[in-house]
C-alpha cells in the first residue's frame, strides 16, 4: 500500500466513523460553521478551562473529508492549549494549501493531498475555522467559508 492509499484509508475511516462524535454536554463553548459550497455543517463543542481543551467533540454533517477533518481534529486538539491549538491550526492551513508535509503534524499529514483539489481546502479546514471561532468569544456569528 502506497502513503497515498494509507492517507485516503484514514480518511474514509474517519468520514464513516467520526471519533468524538456527538454533543458533549458540559461544553462551555459551543460554535456552529457552514461550508455552504459543499453543504457541509459543523457544530463544535468545547469544554475549556484557563486557556486547556479539556474535551471536544462535534456533531454535524457533510462530506467524508469535512467529517475526517472535524474527527482527526478533535483528537489533535483534545488536551492543548488555546495557543497551541492555533499553532496547529496555522500548520495544518499550510499543509491542505501549499501540500508541504510538516513532519510535526501527525495523523493530520493524511490530508495533504487535498492541496491538489482547492475546492476541498474549505471542507478540510472548516472544522479548524469553527473551533478558532469557538475559542474566541468575541465572534457568536455562526462561522461561512463564504
Ligand atoms: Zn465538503
Amino acid at each position: 500500500m502506497s502513503l497515498r492509499e494509507l492517507y485516503q484509508e484514514i480518511i474514509i475511516d474517519h468520514g464513516k466513523t467520526p471519533r468524538n462524535f456527538g454533543k458533549l454536554e458540559n461544553a462551555n463553548r459551543a460554535q456552529v460553521g457552514h461550508n455552504p459550497l459543499c453543504g457541509d455543517r459543523l457544530i463544535i463543542y468545547i469544554e475549556e478551562n484557563e486557556g486547556i481543551v479539556n474535551q471536544i467533540r462535534f456533531e454535524g454533517a457533510g462530506c467524508a473529508i469535512s467529517v475526517a477533518s472535524a474527527s482527526l481534529m478533535t483528537e489533535a486538539a483534545m488536551g492543548k492549549s488555546v495557543k497551541e491549538v492555533e499553532a496547529l491550526f496555522a500548520r495544518f492551513h499550510q499543509l491542505v494549501t501549499a501540500g508541504e508535509a510538516v513532519d510535526d503534524l501527525g495523523k493530520l499529514a493524511v490530508f495533504a493531498g487535498v492541496a491538489e483539489f482547492p475546492v476541498r481546502v474549505k471542507c478540510a479546514t472548516l472544522a479548524w475555522h469553527t473551533l478558532k471561532a469557538a475559542l474566541n468569544p468575541a465572534k457568536t456569528d455562526a462561522v461561512s467559508t463564504e
